[in-house]
């Protein structure tokens, strides 16, 4: 007789399949974007959680049906076990896929690390191919260390894809910089819509609706893509380009029914929406010493009342306050 061995999938109130969790291992961070951490912003320690804590809470997702990890932070690369981390997500059997998103600066350091811990992409994030202004953005002056990063990614064949945010008024004007590198080079670039999220309610948000325009005016016709990947972007191809063309509009086009992502924050915060403060402290059951099979049953039943949608642009009440950098992104 055939078995199974796989779970149901997890399934939340509105009846969407929750199969992909972002796991931010660190709110410290080594640059300070200005539409993600203050300057003078202060990561708190003492409430992060240990890698052995974040593993656990990694098994519990994955054993209800949670298969996709997105190793993120504050700067992911900074954690010291992040290399070990990943090599024992993917040992989980019921792990398909683990990503990691970072700011670059270190990548090209820790990418043989990353390789043979099986991590099977990588997301880096850069809003400007010119130093200036990427001092500007971050406050510091890495842009050299992240196109490192970037070139050994391409040559040691890892699956890359760039995330830019548009700042208005800034660095709309890279927008063909940046289709440029997805023409030559086997990567996807992604254009994020700036989300008024802590530090992001400081400035405009630019839609994505202009860019597929402008794109066209330039290149011709991208078709919309079947692929899909693990998110809300949507994806077009071009016959002249290696890579796509990916965006990302949580604002101008809400995609909320068909989320299909939790969030786990560095002090260990179960977050089931980006833009509200809802939140089930998992470091307060670890505390009582939860079984992982418990812990499981616990996470099943608050991914249940995941949020119909966000309410970017609304009146609502209870949103977040904190920061991406404290959310994980
Ligand atoms: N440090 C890593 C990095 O930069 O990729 C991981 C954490 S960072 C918070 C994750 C992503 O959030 C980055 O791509 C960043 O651009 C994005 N982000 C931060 N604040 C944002 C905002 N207000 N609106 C849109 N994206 C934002
Ligand atoms: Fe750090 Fe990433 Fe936020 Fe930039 S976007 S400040 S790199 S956490």
């Amino acid at each position: 007789m055939e078995t199974f061995t796989t779970n149901p999938p997890l399934m939340d109130n509105m009846g969407r399949i929750i199969d992909y969790a972002r796991i931010s291992i660190t709110n410290h961070c080594n640059l300070r974007c200005c539409y993600c951490m203050p300057d003078g912003a202060q990561p708190d320690n003492t409430t992060l959680l240990k890698t052995e804590e974040i593993l656990f809470i990694c098994k519990s997702l994955s054993e209800v049906g949670i298969s996709k990890f997105k190793i993120t932070g504050g700067e992911p690369l900074l954690h010291s076990n992040v290399i070990e981390l990943i090599k024992s997500l993917k040992q989980l059997p019921l792990v398909d896929q683990v990503t990691l998103t970072t700011n670059g600066v270190l990548l090209s350091d820790k990418l043989s690390g990353l390789m043979n811990a099986g991590l099977d992409g990588v997301n880096v994030s850069l809003d400007t191919l010119r130093p200036e202004r990427y001092q500007k953005i971050t406050g510091v002056a890495a842009l050299h260390l992240v196109k490192q990063g970037i070139d050994d990614c391409l040559k040691k064949g890892m699956p890359l894809k760039l995330n830019c945010v548009f700042i208005s008024q800034f660095n709309e004007d890279e927008l063909l910089d940046f289709a440029e590198l997805a023409k030559q080079n086997i990567l996807d670039i992604r254009w994020i819509e700036m989300m008024p999220i802590g530090q992001g309610k400081r400035f405009e948000t630019i839609s994505n609706l202009q860019i597929l325009k402008r794109l066209e005016q330039q290149y011709g016709t991208f078709k919309c893509s079947e692929k899909k990947g693990n998110g809300p972007a949507v994806y077009y191809e071009h016959p002249d380009f290696m890579g796509k063309i990916g965006l990302i509009s949580p604002v101008s086009q809400c995609f909320c029914n068909t989320c299909n992502r939790v969030r786990v924050t560095a002090d260990g915060i179960l977050k089931l929406c980006l833009n509200y403060k809802l939140g089930f402290d998992l470091k307060e059951l670890l505390k009582k010493e939860i079984s992982q099979l418990e812990l499981s049953e616990e996470i099943k039943r608050m991914i249940y009342q995941k949020p119909k949608r966000h309410a970017f642009g609304m009146t609502a009440t209870k949103l977040e306050t904190r920061n991406m950098w404290q959310i994980g992104g």
